[in-house]
Order: C-alpha cells, then structure tokens, then sequence
C-alpha cells in the first residue's frame, strides 16, 4: 500500500462519487447486511465512510476488505438514497482497487486465473464448462461424489449444497440441435423486429431450457432472434469480484460481436446480465473509443419482460397455480423492472399471483456472494423460502440464474421442495401457457 499516492487511491477509489453521501442513513433499513447484523460497518453508509477513510490516508485498503466482501451487491440502497449516491460504483471502484493492490495466496490466483479468465472469459471456455458439467452429471460422478462427501471436502459445503441444486444440464448433441452461436430462430408471423439474443454464461450452461423458452416466446411475439457468434460472459461476475479490466474486456468483446450485425435490440433473461449490459454506459464511459459505441449497445437492451410488453401480446392459454414472484435485484434496483414481470404474470389465464412478502429484499445470491459468504447468503435465503412459504404458492417464479439455483438451494434446505413447492422462470411460465393456447387452438380445429 506504501506504493501507492493519496491521489491516486483517491481517483481509484472513486473519491467524487464517495463525497456525495451526506451520511443521513436513510439507506439503513434498505440494506439486508445491515439489517442482519445492525453493525454500521456492513451498511451502505458506513462502507461508503471506509472507503473515503481509506482515499483520506486514515485506513489502509485491508482495513475494509471484510465490510465490503459481506456487501450482496444488490443496490437496494441505491434506490432508498435521497442524494443519488451511485454506490454501485463505489463498491466496484473499491473492489477493483483492493484487488490491485492486496496479496493474493497461489491458491486465489489460481482460481481466478483459470475461472474468471480462462473458463468464463471466452466464449470457448464457457462451452467447455457447459459440457465438462455434463460428463459430471451423465456419468454419475457427480452422484459417487455427493454420496461420499467429496463435492463438500474438495469444494466446500456451500458449492456442495449448491453442486446438489443444480438441475441437470443438457447435452452437448441437444445443445447443437437447439441451436447455438450464430443460429437464426425465424420469426412466427409477420415479422416486427430483428433480436439478438444475448444467452450469458452460467445462463447458457445451467438454465439452458430457459433461454430456449425466451426465444420461442420472441420468435411468436414476431421478432427473428439471432443468437450472436462471439459473446461471452456479460462480466458481472467480473466485477463482483473486483476483476475491472477484466469485465472491460468482456464489455468490449460483446460489444464488438452484437455489432457485426444488423439488429434491433439486444435481449436477455437473465436480470443479472441484463443490468450489466445496460451499465456498459458507465463501465466505459471514459474510454475514448468504446464509450459512444457502449452507449448506443446499451440503449439496446431489453429484458425479455420488458420487449414482451412492448410488441403485440402473444395468445396464452390455461396454466393454472398458485405462483409467487422472486425479484433479481439487479432487474428490480438497476434496470427498475418491477411491474414488468408481475404484469405478465397476471396475465396468464387461471394463474394466482400473490405478491411475497419483503419483495425488495435480496434472496443472498448475489453473483458468487452464496459462494464467498454463504453464512449470511444462506440466512438470506431462509427468510425467502419462509416468505414463499407463507403465500401458500407452489412456484417460485425468478427471472435470474443465480436467483433460480440460490433459491432451488434454499427451498431444499427448508424442505419445501419435499412439499412440492418448485422454483421455475418466468419465461418458462409464458412459454407453457403460450403452448397451452397453442394446443387449446389445434384441439379446437381438430374437433370442428
Ligand atoms: S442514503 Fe445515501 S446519502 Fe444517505 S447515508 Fe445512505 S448513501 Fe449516504
Ligand atoms: S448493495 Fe445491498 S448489501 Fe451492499 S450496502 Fe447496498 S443495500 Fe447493503
């Protein structure tokens, strides 16, 4: 730390954005770290007042590490704060600046080498991870190692529990038939707008089936979806562990991909990605080359909720339940999506929407939070399943793969997938009540 000037911690660490708080509080009850702990160094307020003693020569860097690794990341005190603090950034801007300068064990290097810049960093990477996991699965090693507790000694209880969760991913034979990198999905009638489509990485590999489903539901909205060659990661998960220069790259790569071709918005069902997509903006703006070119890509970016609202809506058929609603924070605090998704919802015939309770709060996913902090992200996760417990629905419905195999984690935790209770994303909710109206439609010729 010795090595580095006052001044130019200061410009690192976000300094002008960190003298914006007027230390109200008002972000307190917002913020589920704090709430948890009622300990001022795991509020919003009091990481903000860490990092400007840090700029300010008070604190060294490794004096705050703790307090911000036990932040989510969600941003809710974002929303709840009078005087517009971006504390997203801020919390980036450190995150970034302490990975810089600390120590890292040969261990943490590895993995972050490998995991972050090897598997998730290029799209080649990411097919790997997508068919090495399911070699784990198909051929029972996963199974051997969950029965002799090796997933948990190698990797821990939290990437156990959470290895336990996951559901089973598709092959790499049905992965090719149902189309990847650079496949046209033609639009279903007359044809209103031209979609890439932006699959994202845990995403593409874990929830598969649900991108499939956001596809066929734009392909019957009217749009042509291409699924662009050349993405990769959004790097959300780059940032969430402070690796800027890295999520730069990965904003720069997609960037440069969705480019290359003539389309009109760039959509995704994945909250998490999407919010990154959309802050491309900021991470960029101050690169002479890649700031007008990320404005105009983020402008074009549009969850799957919100471009469904926008175009004409697609006939839906029976799909009766009871569902309640899990928010991605990033799709409710950054891209302010809330009604969206619930709109949908209550437009399917025969389903019950019931509204769960502390909805604004996060569910302890938070990117890799479950995994770097699975005390708390867990108790985070027990009080939602409580939550859905207590509206008496049967689905959970999320719109953000972290949320969707944090919450699958959760519910068998607290027993509710023994009761029958299931975690399912939205676009899979559309899309069965889409092919309900489709059979409901050919029943109907059939029988005339
Ligand atoms: S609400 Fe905003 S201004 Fe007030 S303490 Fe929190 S971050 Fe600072
Ligand atoms: S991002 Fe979430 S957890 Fe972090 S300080 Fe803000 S409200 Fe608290």
């Amino acid at each position: 730390m010795s090595s580095v000037s006052l001044t130019n911690l200061k410009e690192a660490l976000n300094y002008d954005e960190i003298v914006n708080c007027m230390r109200c509080g008002f972000c307190l009850a917002a913020c589920p770290t704090y709430k948890l702990s009622l300990h001022e160094p795991r509020s919003p307020r009091g990481r903000i007042a860490l990092a400007r003693a840090v700029a300010e020569g008070h604190l060294d860097l490794n004096d705050i590490v703790g307090p911000l690794d036990q932040c989510v990341g969600c941003r809710a005190c974002e929303v709840a704060c009078p005087a517009g603090v971006h504390y997203g950034e801020i919390l980036e801007a450190a995150r970034a600046t302490i990975v810089e300068h600390k120590e890292q064990s040969a261990l943490e290097r590895l993995v972050r080498k490998v995991g972050l810049k090897w598997v998730l960093g290029t799209p080649a990477g990411i097919r790997f991870a997508g068919w090495a996991l399911w070699f784990w699965q198909v051929t029972g090693l996963s199974w051997l190692a969950r029965k002799t507790g090796l997933t948990q000694a190698v990797a821990g209880k939290a990437m156990a529990e959470l290895e336990a969760a996951m559901p089973r991913v598709p092959s790499p034979v049905k992965r090719f038939m149902g189309g990847g990198p650079g496949h046209v999905f033609p639009a279903i009638g007359e044809r209103r707008a031209r979609v890439g489509f932006f699959t994202g990485c845990i995403q593409e590999i874990t929830f598969w089936k649900e991108n499939r489903d956001a596809i066929a539901l734009l392909q019957n909205a009217g749009c042509e979806v291409l699924i662009v060659p050349g993405q990769g990661c959004c790097g959300a998960v780059h940032t969430h562990t402070g690796e800027e220069a890295a999520a730069h790259e990965q904003a720069k790569r997609n960037i440069a991909a969705f480019e290359r071709h003539q389309i009109d918005y760039v959509v995704n069902a994945a909250g998490g990605c999407g919010a990154a997509l959309k802050e491309y903006k900021i991470w960029l703006k101050g690169d002479p080359e890649w700031a007008e070119r990320a404005k105009k890509f983020s402008a074009s970016v549009r969850d799957i909720s919100e471009i469904l609202l926008s175009l004409p809506p697609i006939p839906l058929g029976p799909r009766p339940g009871r569902v309640t609603f899990q928010d991605s924070c990033h799709m409710r605090n950054v891209q302010k999506l809330v009604n969206e998704p619930r709109k949908l919802l209550s437009s399917v015939p025969g389903l019950e929407f019931v509204e769960i309770g502390n909805a604004d709060q996060c569910c302890g996913a938070g990117g890799v939070y479950n995994i770097m902090q699975p005390e708390t992200a867990n108790a985070m996760g027990a009080d939602k399943a409580s939550r859905v417990k207590a509206t008496g629905a049967r689905e959970l419905v999320v719109a953000n793969p972290p949320c969707q195999l944090h919450m699958r984690a959760s519910l068998m935790r607290a027993g509710l997938d023994k009761e029958g209770v299931r975690v399912v994303h939205l676009a899979t909710v559309l899309r069965e009540s889409m092919d309900a109206a489709k059979s409901q439609e050919r029943t109907g010729q059939t029988t005339r």
